[in-house]
Order: C-alpha cells, then structure tokens, then sequence
C-alpha cells in the first residue's frame, strides 16, 4: 500500500502530497525541487486527530515495515510482501496495529505543532520482524524446518504514531475518539517533540556543476546530464556513484535498467571468484579457466520489482554475466531511456547470501552454511544493462533475461 503524506514546500510553504516513498519533492507551486534527508532514524509520521489540546496528547509508536522477507530453509528460497504496522510500546488497551488506517487518510509528518509528548518505542526491531513474519505466515506448513538465513529487502522502516488523549484516568484513541480498554493515564511520561526528527531538505542541484537535477518523487539516484555523473541520495547528501554502462547487443537497445554490481567474497564458502561460485552453486557449463582470476560479483536490481521476479532476475544475470562485454563509463546522451532508481545499496547489499541460495543449483550444501558465511563487501557500481522491446517484456540484449513490462510498472507502486 502507498501512504501519503500532506509535505509543506520548504521554499515557499505550499501543501504537497508525497508518497511516503518519496525523497524528491518537486513544489507544483514554485517548482523548485528538494530532496529529503533523514536526520538519523526512521522518518516519523502521526495519524491526523481533531484533538483541540494538543499539548495534552500522548502518541503512541507503531513501527511500519514495508518490505520483502526471503528465508532459506531445506526446500529452498521462500519469500513474502511484508507491509505491516506493529504496535512499539506495548500500552495496556492498544491495538497490536493499525490496520487499514495509515491508507484511508494522509499521514502528518511529525512537527513541534503535532503538541503532546512521544511515548518510547520499548520493542526489539528483530522481534517485531519475527512476530510479523510469522503473523503472516511465512512459516506455515514448514514448522519444522530450520531457517538458515533470512533477509528483509527494500524495507521502509518507519514510525506512526497514533495519537490518544487521556479523559478521566482512561486514554482515548484520538482518531476514532474511543476509549482504549484497561488503559490508563497515570503513569505515563514520553517525551516531547525532538527537531531532529525532522527531515532535513537540500536543493536538487548537481554537486559538481550546481545545475538542476531532475527525476521523479521515487527516485534514490539523479543524473546530472551535464556532467555525466550519477548522484545518490546518502545520509549527508548527494554522493557521486561510479555509474557505468554496457554497450548493446545487436540491436539498439529501448531501454536501460539500473543495476548494482557488487564485487563481494564469501570467505566461508570459499567464493572469491566467478569460477568458485559456479563451482559451489554447481553450474551446469564448464568452468573456464580465466573465471578463476575474475572477481565474483552480484548483479542485483536496483528498483524495486515483487520479490520472486526480483530474484529471478538478480539469479539470472548474476549466473550468465559471462556473456556481457566490457564496462563502459556511462555517457547519458548515448544511454536510451535510463530507468529511474528505487533500491538503494543498502538494501540491495543485503541480498547477496539470498541471491547465492536462489542460484544453487543442488543447493543443501550450500543452504546449510549460509548463516556462518557472511559476504564482504568490496565495491560497487550502478550498472545501466540495454533491454530491448520484446511487446510485452523486457529482454535484457545478451543474457535473454525477460521482466514483463507490466512488472516493471507494478514495480514501482510496491
Ligand atoms: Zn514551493
Ligand atoms: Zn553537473
């Protein structure tokens, strides 16, 4: 589900409705755009209340996942849209989330105006993860099996509050104006509002050349044409990424999606190599000698698609990279149609040992090794892979690899 959120331009004041996924914020009445900084931590946002005493509110965190859980157990890689409210402070009364809430009316981003004070989030993110993932089932029909590792992938952590209003000795949910079952006021403290919880903005112009950059609301990474440089949107800033390109196949590619090629070894497993991962996930071609001097690297999506298409593709292209031709560095004008990316390398790091798991081809011996194993890491670009137009799909130029367009397109409401 997409939440809104009502976003004041902070140049001219204006009332915006974003996406909560959005990071860039383009004002439909001054046009100028910004993108948003997170100043530490989750974003935090509170359910609109028509309470007149603000300053008397307590509000109440619910921690929001949005995401895909993969789990790899004997029968393979499993995986599951996770999109959740949990309750985060375990008050007496409160519901265990909030349902359909968040969707039926735009969120508040939290400010010194929304009064009252904060109660503290008391839960373990893990075990909040744990009891969702289990609330919905991943684990059905599969009690007994062990889990050898799971990863959370294009997660959107946040926090809503739900504001309640103490009456009597007994707190009212301040939204639906109902009292909340064995509640009580007494002995609550919480916090007042922190300024930094506060999203920071910054200008969308290039670093380098201070022209603007542009993209849509969804976007991690904004090209600068001028420059031919790729900006992602860090915790500090814009920060430069090594942005590269492969040159098409035989015909003249439509379009170009993004992906982030990881460089990583797993030392437990004793990948280092290309020719060490065909090898451990048992490839069905033959090992050529030069793989064994050509470093292992993972191929991941880096915009979001549903998990069991996401992994398809990343398995695919990680298995036959061999047939892609040199690197080079990317040059907009010659690049057609570059897609926007939506996953950033955070998340797109964590997919590594999933990835691996999905790609063996006998996979027990690798399956069971894989919570010892950690990857490491290190470098990474944003590759821009040619696609041509298949009808209904996407067909990646020299690995065959299909998306169907309507996925792609799905994609980006995930
Ligand atoms: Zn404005
Ligand atoms: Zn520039």
């Amino acid at each position: 589900m997409n939440l809104r959120v009502e976003q004041p331009c902070p140049q001219c004041g204006g009332s915006v409705t974003l996406s909560v996924e959005d990071r860039l914020l383009t004002c439909p009445y001054c046009k100028v755009k910004n993108f948003l900084l997170a100043n530490g931590g989750p974003f935090r946002y509170t359910l609109p209340n028509k309470a007149k005493e603000k300053n008397r509110l307590f509000h109440a965190p619910y921690l929001r996942f949005k995401g895909n859980v993969f789990s790899v157990t004997d029968s393979g890689v499993s995986h599951k849209v996770l999109d959740t409210t949990q309750d985060g402070c375990g008050l007496p009364g409160l519901p265990a989330s909030l349902g359909l809430r968040p969707q039926a009316m735009p969120l508040t981003r939290v400010h010194i105006g929304s009064g009252g004070r904060f109660l503290p989030f008391s839960g373990q993110l893990r075990e909040i993860f744990a009891k969702a993932t289990k609330l919905h089932n991943l684990t059905e029909g599969r009690k007994d099996e062990t889990v050898y590792h799971q990863a959370y992938i294009g997660e959107t952590l946040s926090f809503i509050y739900l504001p309640l209003l103490p009456k009597e000795d007994c707190l009212f949910d301040a939204v639906l104006g109902e009292p909340l079952r064995g509640s009580s006021a007494n002995t609550l403290k919480g916090e007042p509002f922190q300024p930094n919880w506060q999203p920071r903005f910054k200008a969308a112009l290039c670093p380098r050349c201070g022209g603007n950059l542009d993209g849509e609301g969804d976007c991690l990474a904004l090209i600068c044409t001028s420059c031919d440089l790729v900006w992602q949107i860090g915790k500090e800033g814009l920060e430069r990424t090594v942005g590269k390109v492969i040159p098409g196949g035989s015909q003249k590619p439509a379009l170009h999606l993004p992906f982030w090629r990881i460089v990583a070894e797993l030392p437990a497993l004793r990948i280092s190599s290309f020719a060490d991962f065909a090898e451990r996930t048992n490839q069905p071609f033959i090992i050529r000698p030069e793989w064994r001097s050509q470093e292992m690297r993972f191929w991941v999506p880096a915009f979001k698609l549903r998990p069991e298409i996401f992994l398809r593709t990343a398995k695919q292209i990680t298995i036959s990279q061999r047939q892609f031709g040199p690197e080079r560095d990317m040059q907009l004008k010659k690049t057609v149609n570059p897609y926007p990316v939506t996953l950033p390398l955070s998340e797109a790091r964590q997919s590594l040992k999933v990835i691996l798991a999905a790609s063996a081809a006998s996979g027990r011996n690798i399956f069971s090794q894989l919570s010892g194993a950690e990857a490491e890491m290190q470098t990474a670009a944003l590759v821009y892979l040619p696609f041509d137009d298949r009808q209904l799909d996407w067909m990646q130029s020299h690995t065959g690899t299909v998306i169907g367009k309507s996925v792609l397109h799905f994609g980006r409401k995930l």
